[in-house]
């Protein structure tokens, strides 16, 4: 039987942009253009290397957000993911990681799967809990932070790097993975892979469809608030310490009063 993979990609804003708050304190997503999470790509790499060292599989990416996030979609369809399903709903707007949880749990239940990759973070919200929220959601299994992962006779094994210890864990499938940015280089998508890309299917799903009520997610259904969010100021110029046979006195003095030493 087929092998069903799903990858969990986010759309995010451009970290090279300039991003702002919006006047109800999320992001303001009109103000920077988005796309797929760069962590997301090493997800969809694993996924399309376990994938191709399957007899039989096939890959589903799923994003939940606005309309945009298509693109993050197209990005991974051009890698060479087979589908998508993109989740969106106005009432989605604000909604944080237990809603995001919630909505990706339904869906991928919707989708199907045996495994679901995640990646390790993501590069706006940067929380790095949804796979394990997810999992638990879903019922089943978690490794996390792999650095190499791979699947055999019903089982994803993978190698987890510690700062003191590095592990070798498994867990049988149906499981949720997250990988890391060590566990491989991304490839780029292909001319080919790109005008295939807009032929593959993307289906689009809303909270009705998830059999899902507008309180669960979204601002009113967050289990979290932002209360205040303060630009940071814009960088002043440096101070020049010309060494006069003082430098390194002055050096240490300017260090030691930011208490670096
Ligand atoms: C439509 C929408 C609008 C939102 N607007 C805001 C906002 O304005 N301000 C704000 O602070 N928060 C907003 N959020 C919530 C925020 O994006 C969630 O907290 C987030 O989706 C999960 O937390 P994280 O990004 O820190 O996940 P992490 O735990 O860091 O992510 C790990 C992995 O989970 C997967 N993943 C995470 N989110 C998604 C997703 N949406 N779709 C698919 N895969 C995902 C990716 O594989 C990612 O690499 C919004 C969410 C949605 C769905």
């Amino acid at each position: 039987m087929s092998l069903r993979i799903v990858v969990c990609v986010k759309y995010v804003p451009d970290a090279t942009g300039d991003r702002h708050f919006a006047e109800d304190l999320t992001t303001d997503r009109e103000a920077v253009d988005g796309l797929l999470s760069e962590l997301d790509e090493y997800a969809v790499e694993q996924a399309l290397r376990i994938a191709e060292d399957a007899d039989d599989a096939e890959v589903t990416v799923v994003t939940v957000g606005p309309e945009d996030a298509t693109d993050a979609l197209r990005k991974a369809l051009s890698m060479g993911a087979d589908k998508g399903v993109h989740v969106e709903d106005d009432d989605l707007h604000g909604t944080d990681v237990i809603g995001t949880s919630l909505v990706l749990a339904k869906a991928i239940e919707k989708t199907g799967y045996d495994l679901v990759v995640c990646g390790m973070a993501s590069t706006d919200g940067g929380m790095g809990v949804l796979p394990a929220i997810l999992a638990e959601r879903l019922g089943v299994p978690q490794v996390t932070f792999l650095t190499e992962v791979s699947v055999a006779d019903g089982t994803v094994s993978g190698r987890r790097e510690g700062d003191a210890a590095t592990e070798q864990v498994e867990a049988a499938l149906p499981a949720v993975v997250s990988v890391t940015d060590r566990s491989g280089e991304a490839r780029y998508p292909s001319f080919k892979g790109i005008m295939a890309a807009k032929k593959k299917p993307v289906e689009t799903l809303d909270l009705e469809d998830l059999e899902l009520e507008a309180e669960q997610v979204g601002l009113e259904g967050a289990f979290t608030k932002v209360l205040s969010a303060t630009e940071r100021p814009a960088r002043t110029a440096g101070e020049i310490v010309t060494d006069e046979g003082e430098g390194a006195k002055l050096l240490a003095a300017f260090l030691a009063e930011r208490k670096f030493i």
